[in-house]
């Protein structure tokens, strides 16, 4: 039995995560943390029996207490009890299915505890990069990517030698918005701009990826999990997420990975890594496929992707304001009270207003996320 803990189990990675367990029946759930949503989590506790589990606020926590009192789970809560959940001593992977940059210090206790990533929480990459991928070689651990398009070009470097990479075809569908000038998009409402034409997952990400902000992100991210400089990663739109990401070596050899789009794949990839297991599901139909067509990306009237490259320039803590101004925002959009092309300068507003830091530390990168949120307290 491979023992896990999940950090997020009850989001939408958190959830299909534990799909994967049921599915395969050889994966023992060690530790579970969630934010808010207690309901689901006691009923993840009661099926996958953790011995630890925890919740954000200590009187969710407390709440929790009282509805498992009949089961042998300890309820811990905050930051000390995402921490413990991360360290907790039986698990060998720890899946950071958790939104935003809270992931970056259990990521970091858990690595410092020996434990290989299943990383889906690609903001701890973003933004604490250059900390996260020294220490996964000091410790010896694996950073075995979650999300489809790394776990793609993970897949097709398989067997191969990493300094023969030349370059890697990052794709993305294009999002709901594709094809649309910054006109259409002024006055796009949230209900829109949550309908991802091919993928099913958390609301914060499905905006992401309506702004192209996500495939910024997924460029960063794929920077520091595969060493490539930002120059030699382009972005190829596929609209219909068929080819999950590729590959290019030296010789000019491209390779890729494809498949119906399904988060379970990649999951279960990084839980059994390097093994394959039977995934049930939707097999690739070339028939009824027919084609496959690309696009360059519209850097113009979605602003978010450029401004991605701009930030992995600069470096050092701009990557982290260009994550924490996009979460604010976003977070706003989804409340209504900005317009969709808000965001992007919003983003842009605060990267414009931030003075690098080069090689920051944690407390560095908190405190950059920290003025950022105020900044656009006070002026959004
Ligand atoms: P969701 O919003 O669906 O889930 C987020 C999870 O994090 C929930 O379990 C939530 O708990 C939990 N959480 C939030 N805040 C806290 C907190 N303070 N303490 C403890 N738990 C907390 O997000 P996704 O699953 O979509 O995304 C998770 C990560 O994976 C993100 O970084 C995203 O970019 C990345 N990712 C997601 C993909 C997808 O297909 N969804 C694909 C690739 C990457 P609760 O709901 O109980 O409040």
């Amino acid at each position: 039995m491979k023992k896990i803990a999940i950090l997020g189990s009850t989001g939408s990675i958190g959830t299909q995560t534990l799909e994967v367990a049921r599915e395969n029946g050889d994966l023992q759930i060690t530790a579970l943390a969630a934010g808010n949503n207690i309901e689901l989590l006691e009923r993840q506790i009661r099926e996958f029996r953790p011995f630890l589990a925890a919740v954000w606020s200590e009187e969710k926590a407390r709440e929790l207490r009282v509805r498992t009192a009949d089961l042998n789970v300890k309820i811990v809560s905050g930051m000390d009890g995402l921490l413990d959940v991360a360290t907790e001593p039986e698990a060998e992977i720890l899946v950071t299915a958790i939104v935003g940059m809270i992931g970056i210090r259990p990521t970091i206790a858990a690595m410092e505890a020996g434990k290989d990533i299943a990383l889906a929480n690609k903001e701890t990459l973003v933004t604490a990069g250059h900390l996260i991928m020294p220490l996964a070689k000091e410790r010896g651990v694996r950073i075995l990517p979650v999300d489809s398009e790394h776990s793609a070009v993970f897949q097709c470097l398989n067997g191969e030698r990493r300094e023969r990479l030349h370059k890697i075809l990052l794709t993305a569908s294009g999002g709901p918005f594709r094809g649309r000038k910054k006109e259409e998009l002024r006055d796009v409402q949230v209900e829109d701009a949550l309908k991802h034409p091919n993928w099913s997952m958390g609301r914060k990400i499905t905006i992401d990826s309506a702004t192209l902000v996500n495939k910024g992100l997924e460029m960063m991210e794929a920077r520091w999990l595969f060493g490539v400089e930002p120059e030699n990663i382009q972005i190829v739109v596929q609209p219909k997420s068929i080819i999950h990401s590729m590959v290019e070596f030296e010789d000019g050899a491209v390779m890729a990975q494809l498949g119906t789009p399904d988060m379970k794949l990649p999951i279960q990839y990084a839980l059994y890594y390097p093994d394959r297991r039977y995934l049930p599901g939707e097999r690739l139909d070339f028939w009824a496929l027919r084609e496959i067509t690309f696009e360059k990306p519209d850097m113009e009237n979605f602003p978010g992707l450029r401004l991605a490259f701009e930030a992995a320039a600069a470096g050092g803590t701009m990557p982290t304001v260009y994550n924490a101004a996009n979460e604010r925002a976003v977070a706003k959009f989804l409340d209504r009270k900005i317009g969709f092309l808000d965001i992007p300068q919003i983003i842009e507003s605060c990267m414009e207003a931030h003075r690098t830091v080069l090689n920051p530390s944690v407390e560095e990168i908190l405190s950059v996320e920290a003025q950022t949120y105020e900044m656009i307290e006070s002026r959004w």
